[in-house]
Order: C-alpha cells, then sequence, then structure tokens
C-alpha cells in the first residue's frame, strides 16, 4: 500500500496552537503530513515564505512524520509533483465553511483523485487566526498558550516587543 501522505496547505503568517492542534490530529490518521506554505507575497505577508517554512519546521520538521515545503500556483499540481491526493483543512467555525467548501469542489474537479478532509480544533483554538494573532501581538495582548514561544519571538523580531498598555 502506497504510503498516506496528507498535505496541510496554508498561509501560516505566522504559524499558531491552532494550525499545531490540526497537525496533531493528523499523526493517526495518515503516515505523512507535508505542511505547505503558500508563497503569495502580493498579499504582503508579514513574513516572508522562507521565514514561515522555517517557523514551521522549528516547531514540527524532522521527526519524520511532517515536512515542511512552500509552494506556488495550484495546489493539485503540487500535490502530483510531490505523490499526495489528500489535502487537510482545519474548520474552526461554520463562518470557515463557505470557503473551503468552493476551494475542496474546486479542487476535485481540477483533480478528481484529491479528497479534502477536515479537522476541528480544540475548541480553546477555535477563534485563533494569524490575523487575529498579529492584531492582539500589536497591542501588546498576552498570547501565552495560543502561541509557541518561538513564534512569539519572531513577532518581537518584526513588530518589536509589544508590553501592555498602562
Ligand atoms: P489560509 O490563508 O489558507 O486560510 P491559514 O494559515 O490562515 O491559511 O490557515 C491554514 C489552514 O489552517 C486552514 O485550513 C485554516 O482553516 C486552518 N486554521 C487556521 N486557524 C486555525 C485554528 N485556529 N484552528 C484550526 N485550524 C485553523
Amino acid at each position: 500500500m502506497s504510503a498516506r501522505i496528507a498535505v496541510y496547505p496554508g498561509s501560516f503568517d505566522p504559524i499558531h496552537n491552532g494550525h499545531l492542534d490540526i497537525i496533531a490530529r493528523c499523526r493517526p490518521i495518515f503516515d505523512e503530513v507535508v505542511v505547505a506554505v503558500l508563497r503569495n507575497e502580493e498579499k504582503r505577508p508579514l513574513f516572508s515564505v522562507e521565514e514561515r517554512t522555517e517557523m514551521v519546521a522549528e516547531l514540527v520538521g524532522g521527526d519524520g512524520f511532517c515536512r515542511v515545503e512552500s509552494f506556488s500556483g495550484l495546489l493539485v499540481e503540487f500535490m502530483e509533483r510531490i505523490g499526495a491526493r489528500t489535502i487537510v483543512r482545519g474548520l474552526r467555525a461554520v463562518s470557515d465553511f463557505e470557503y473551503e467548501f468552493q476551494m475542496a469542489l474546486m479542487n476535485r474537479r481540477l483533480n478528481p483523485r484529491v479528497e479534502t478532509v477536515f479537522m476541528m480544533p480544540r475548541e480553546d483554538y477555535s477563534y485563533l487566526s494569524s490575523r487575529i494573532v498579529k492584531e492582539v501581538f500589536g497591542f501588546g495582548g498576552d498570547l501565552a498558550g495560543l502561541v509557541p514561544p518561538t513564534v512569539l519571538d519572531r513577532l518581537s523580531g518584526r513588530l518589536g516587543r509589544r508590553d501592555p498598555p498602562a
């Protein structure tokens, strides 16, 4: 039987505990998960694709289960190149559903062999997004337990150490 490779695509700008929760949920189900970091510099991410890839690799790379790669263009073409047929996406709330539904059906149309699997994170992370992480960090809010310390360090390096308002 061929290896069950899951591809977990996203911007990961930056990676946070909601993403890590989904990766952990893949462990009992797949042989390998490839975190596919989207090269989307035109969307002006806070971190370059190299930085985002590095941050993910620092946290989950190198244990034989999880591999990190960057990609641009069509996800299904990237998957074809690495021999994967399953996309993993996280579903936080109903608000995620419509976009995810469109993407899943479009990817299936582009390659009928590709299936998308959705996973729900722990409730504590269901309101967490990279956007809200950057906003809260910018105002000096406490992100302990939501974002790994290595990522907090990178945020400080990029945005400056933020102390909560007095
Ligand atoms: P994208 O730009 O593709 O949405 P993200 O990095 O924001 O990239 O998200 C990548 C994937 O991780 C998506 O499937 C998204 O739904 C999921 N995700 C984001 N935040 C969370 C979270 N808090 N819990 C679970 N899954 C999440």
